[in-house]
């Protein structure tokens, strides 16, 4: 049995599934289930009123939208591609389809690849710099 450290409230505890121990897991679990019950009943609420009404901290609501767990009306994340706002995940619409055309092209189906962000590349000419190799000779 592996034992860890929580990162939540430092104790040990026999690592199984969580990354944090079993109590904080339940806490965690709670709170989550507050902040989706409270979205329920208000959800036109932003992630400040979220956070005031059910205790969670912003980053941690923000932390739910980005894994898609939970999902605001309100526009409050940034798409990572083209940074205009979004409610949910990581890209807006545009840029998800984008992306997953861009890995199409190239074969890889992991849509966290580092390869959204549609980036100037500086195309500078080609430096080819040839090492010759002086091993062996005199
Ligand atoms: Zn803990
Ligand atoms: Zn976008």
């Amino acid at each position: 049995m592996t034992m860890a450290n929580c990162p939540r409230c430092k104790k040990l505890f026999p690592k199984v599934y969580d990354p944090i121990c079993e109590e904080c897991a339940k806490e965690e679990e709670k709170l989550f289930r507050t902040v989706v019950d409270y979205l329920r009943d208000n959800p036109s609420a932003t992630v400040g009123e979220v956070s005031d009404a059910t205790g969670a901290t912003a980053k941690k609501i923000l932390g739910y939208l980005r894994d898609g767990r939970i999902s605001i009306s309100t526009p409050e994340l940034n798409c990572r591609g083209c940074g205009t706002k979004i409610a949910s995940g990581n890209f807006c619409d545009t840029c998800a389809v984008q992306n997953q055309k861009d890995l199409d092209e190239l074969g890889i189906k992991d849509p966290d690849a580092p390869k959204a962000r549609p980036k100037p590349a500086p195309t500078g000419p080609k430096k080819v710099v040839m090492h010759t190799r002086s091993r062996g000779g005199k």
